[in-house]
Order: structure tokens, then C-alpha cells, then sequence
């Protein structure tokens, strides 16, 4: 910056794991070019945060109280605990009383000359544009989303087709302005952008936050442009600031701070589960989970573990239910970890040979940039946006069940052993032709993704291009300001 202090960053994620992960990533690739970061965690999230930030002289944590809420229990923002279905609308509303502490901070900040370049918020924080407004700083917001479900999500609000469509009986539908080839089915389009209801708590939040996304300095995406070019500037269309774009760095996953060098064969203090994928022959394994917010019944995980046991192959399945127990016998070839696993190393791992996943976008990318071809099974929010976007764009992947086609069916209703067993035979390569293709795509597209994060990579680019983009902001403010 102009002072010659260092470049600083402020980062202010949603409460949820699949929103928290990728800014921490994030966050370790701007330290790499020497900004520091300021990174914003409420007291329910920081022993994660702290713990998966492992020690950085660039990346410091800025506590703020979450506020107290008479229906909500206290602790409620814990990424472990979030609220229930019910509380959703009384918890969004919460996050937006995180406004008064934050301005504080960003007053302090002021007052001792150290206001940051932009704050990178979460979309759901749509409140932090009008605080970031106030100091003058650019507001750089994050979706955790592919470029392709974002457009998508931004057409179908504005455009409402799917509803022209059903009303006319229509099986599929295109959304304006995305190219010609690309038709939907109602089942689908996420539920938050289903049918925007003035009168609905939800909805409204939803219309804030898009019409702040829309109002903001640029857009953070976890996507590269290889892997996504054709909808970068579909996307950039709902952008109505002067000069706002979609600024491509991803995968972040690949920016990942290790704890040990991969194929090192250093396992001190790693996950037991990556002993026992060291002792697995290459590619032969499955990976299973279904991510951090999706519910999954019990009677569908005995499907699961029946499935896999079918299918002959070794298996790591992931689950969060506490209670679930398998099926006798169903776990001669499996693991079952509890909780949490350590994924991207998992599917790193040259054990790992398939994934088995409800395609939240974190772990999409985490599974191509990993080379391991994706089994789609969507479940909720742009899941099944993001499972289309693998199996029939990218190519890298199968869909355990073929999608519904109206959103009654929707993408619910009990997947049964067989079709997992045999959706996993040919994602790992034992059911002839198309899996052999989606493992071949999946390695093409890790190489890319790997390409794209290295020096002269179109991700590396542009990030260099953005901290440049935010110090000439900085430096015309400060210029006009006297900041
Ligand atoms: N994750 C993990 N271990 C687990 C479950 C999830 O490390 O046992 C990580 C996963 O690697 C990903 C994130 O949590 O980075 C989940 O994000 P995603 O977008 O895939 O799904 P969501 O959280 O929206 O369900």
C-alpha cells in the first residue's frame, strides 16, 4: 500500500462448514502473496477456525459476539449445531445483527489506520455491504458456488420460467441469457429460488442478499476458467455495479495448508483413515459423503452399506448420524468414520478411485482436483445444479439415479442397494464405458485445476490481478479521502 505497511484483507464468512472452509483456503493463498488477512469467527465457530488455520503470521482471528436471541438456544452458530429447518428464518435474521460489532471493528480499524483492501463477505451476509459502504471499502462477496449454478440461481429468480414452464405443462425449460443447449427440469432449481413469495421471510432474505451481490465491488468464485468458462459471463450479467466481475481463483481446496507433504509417508498425527487407505491398492476404493447440511435417513444408510457391500468394493463412508448402526455384515470391505473424515486428504489419497457424493460444490471440487470421478446424488440447495454440471457438462461423472423430472418427485424417495451397487460398479471403472470416461475427464480437469493455481495459472493470475485491482482502488480512495 501507499504507507508501505502490508496489504490487508478482511474475511467474513456464513456459519457453515462448506461456506468457512474455502475462505480459510482462501485466506492461506492471499498470506502466500503476503496480505495479511483478518478473519472473522463468532465464538461458537473459533476452535475450529483456529484449529484448521494451523499457525500463520499473516492470518489473524477477529473474534465477534454472536448475538443472543430469545428462540434461539446460545451456541446455536456452531457449525456443529446449527439450528433446525424450523429456526431458519429467525436465524438469518440473528446473522444480521452481527452488523453492530462488525462496524465497530471496521471503526477501529479506521481510527488506527488500518482499514483492509475489501472485505470478502458471504453472500448471506448482504447487510456487510451498506457497513463497507460507510468506511469506503470494497465489498467482495463469496457464494461458495460454481459460476454455473450462480447464473443459473440469478436467472431463475429474475425469470421465473420454470414457472411459465410448469404452468404450460412443459417437462423442461431454458433460462435467458444461458446458452442455447441448456435445459432444466424443475427438480432442478434449488428450493430458495423455487417461487419468490414477497410476503415469506426466506424469500425475502434471499431478494436482500441478491440485491446486494448485485450492488457489490466483484464477486469471489471457487471455480477456475477452464472448468467453467462458458458461464462466467452469464453470471457477470446480473452484475450492475460499474466495473464488478467474477474474479476466478479456485479451486481453493488446492491452496489447502498441509500437515504433511502429500505421499510423504509421513502419518504422524494424521487421521487413522488414511492408514487404513495406505494399505489399499490404487484406485480402489470408494469414498461416501454427503456433506454438512443434508439430512439422511437411517433406513437410506443401510441402503447405503447394503450397496457398497454389494458391490464388492472397499469403501470410506462417511456419516453424521450419531446413532446409525449398519446392517450385520456390511462392513467386511468398509470403514465407517463418524463425523467428520479428513475428505480432501481422502480423496487425494492414490487409494481413492471413486466418490460417492450429494455434490455440495466444495466437495465437487475437491473430488476433480483430486482426479476421482464423481457418483451425483444431489439432495438439497443448487446440489442438483452442480451434480447436472459434472455428469452431463464436465463429463466427470455418473448419476447414481436419474433425475427427477418434476419437483414433486423432486430428489427425495430412497435410493435402493442395487442402484448403488451398481452405480458404484461403473463409476469405478468394473461397468464397462462411461465410468472409464468420467475417471478420464476427472484426471483431465485435475490437471487443469492444478494448472490453473500454479504461477502463470489462470487462477494464480488473477488473484494477482484482483490484490492489484484492490490497491489502485485503495491508493485513488486515499488520494480522494486523504485516508
Ligand atoms: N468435509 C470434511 N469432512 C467431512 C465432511 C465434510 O472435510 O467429513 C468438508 C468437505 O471436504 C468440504 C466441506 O466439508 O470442504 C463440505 O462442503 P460441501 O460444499 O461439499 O457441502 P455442504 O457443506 O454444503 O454439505
Amino acid at each position: 500500500s501507499a504507507s508501505g505497511s502490508k496489504d490487508h484483507v478482511v474475511v467474513f464468512p456464513f456459519m457453515a462448514k462448506g461456506h468457512i472452509i474455502p475462505l480459510l483456503h482462501l485466506s492461506a493463498a492471499l498470506s502466500d502473496r503476503g496480505v495479511v488477512v483478518t478473519f472473522v469467527t463468532t465464538p461458537g465457530n473459533s476452535a475450529f477456525v483456529s484449529e484448521a488455520l494451523l499457525p500463520d503470521p499473516n492470518v489473524h482471528l477477529l473474534h465477534i459476539p454472536f448475538p443472543t436471541v430469545p428462540s434461539l438456544p446460545a451456541g446455536c452458530e456452531s457449525t456443529d449445531h446449527l439450528p433446525s429447518q424450523e429456526l431458519h428464518p429467525v436465524f438469518l435474521h440473528a446473522t444480521k445483527l452481527l452488523r453492530d460489532p462488525f462496524h465497530d471493528a471496521l471503526r477501529r480499524m479506521a481510527v488506527s489506520g488500518s482499514l483492509p483492501l475489501c472485505v470478502v463477505s458471504d453472500f448471506f451476509l448482504g447487510w456487510t455491504l451498506d457497513v463497507c459502504r460507510d468506511f469506503g471499502v470494497p465489498r467482495l462477496v463469496s457464494h461458495g458456488m460454481g459460476a454455473f449454478a450462480m447464473a443459473l440461481c440469478k436467472g431463475i429468480v429474475v425469470n421465473q420460467t420454470h414457472i411459465t414452464a410448469a404452468a404450460a405443462g412443459e417437462d423442461t425449460f431454458h433460462v435467458p441469457g444461458m446458452p442455447e443447449r441448456l435445459r432444466l427440469t424443475a427438480a432442478d432449481v434449488p428450493d430458495t429460488v423455487r417461487a419468490v413469495d414477497p410476503a415469506d421471510p426466506v424469500s425475502q432474505f434471499v431478494m436482500e442478499i441478491g440485491e446486494a451481490d448485485a450492488h457489490s465491488w466483484g464477486v469471489l468464485v471457487n471455480s477456475f476458467q477452464e472448468l467453467e468458462r462458458d458461464y462466467v459471463d452469464p453470471f457477470e450479467a446480473f452484475l450492475l455495479s460499474p466495473g464488478a466481475r467474477a474474479w476466478l481463483v479456485g479451486p481453493l481446496c488446492l491452496y489447502r495448508r498441509r500437515v504433511s507433504a502429500p505421499d510423504s509417508g509421513d502419518r504422524e498425527g494424521s487421521d487413522p483413515c488414511l492408514w487404513w487407505l495406505d494399505a489399499k491398492p490404487p484406485r480402489s476404493v470408494v469414498y461416501i459423503s454427503f456433506g454438512t447440511q443434508a439430512d439422511v435417513s437411517e433406513e437410506q444408510l443401510d441402503e447405503v452399506a447394503l450397496g457398497l457391500d454389494l458391490s464388492g468394493y472397499d469403501f470410506l463412508l462417511v456419516v453424521r448420524s450419531p446413532s446409525w448402526s449398519p446392517p450385520e455384515g456390511t462392513c467386511r470391505r468398509g470403514l465407517i468414520v463418524r463425523g467428520w473424515a479428513p475428505q480432501a486428504e481422502a480423496l487425494e489419497h492414490p487409494a481413492t478411485g471413486g466418490f460417492l457424493s450429494h455434490c455440495g460444490w466444495n466437495s465437487v471440487l475437491e473430488g476433480l482436483s483430486a482426479g476421482v470421478p464423481i457418483l451425483a446424488w444431489p439432495m438439497i440447495a443448487e446440489q442438483p445444479l452442480n451434480a447436472k454440471y459434472v455428469v452431463e457438462e464436465l463429463g466427470a461423472g455418473l448419476r447414481v439415479r436419474e433425475p427427477a423430472k418434476t419437483a414433486a418427485e423432486g430428489t427425495g424417495g430412497l435410493v435402493g442397494r442395487m442402484e448403488i451397487c451398481e452405480g458404484v460398479k461403473k463409476i469405478m471403472g468394473g461397468g464397462g464405458e462411461k465410468g472409464m470416461k468420467a475417471r478420464e475427464r476427472a484426471v483431465e480437469l485435475a490437471k487443469a485445476a492444478r494448472a490453473a493455481v500454479v504461477a502463470g495459472g489462470s487462477s494464480q493470475h488473477c488473484l494477482g490481478q484482483l490484490v492489484e485491482e484492490l490497491r489502485r482502488v485503495s491508493k485513488a480512495n486515499t488520494t480522494i479521502n486523504g485516508r
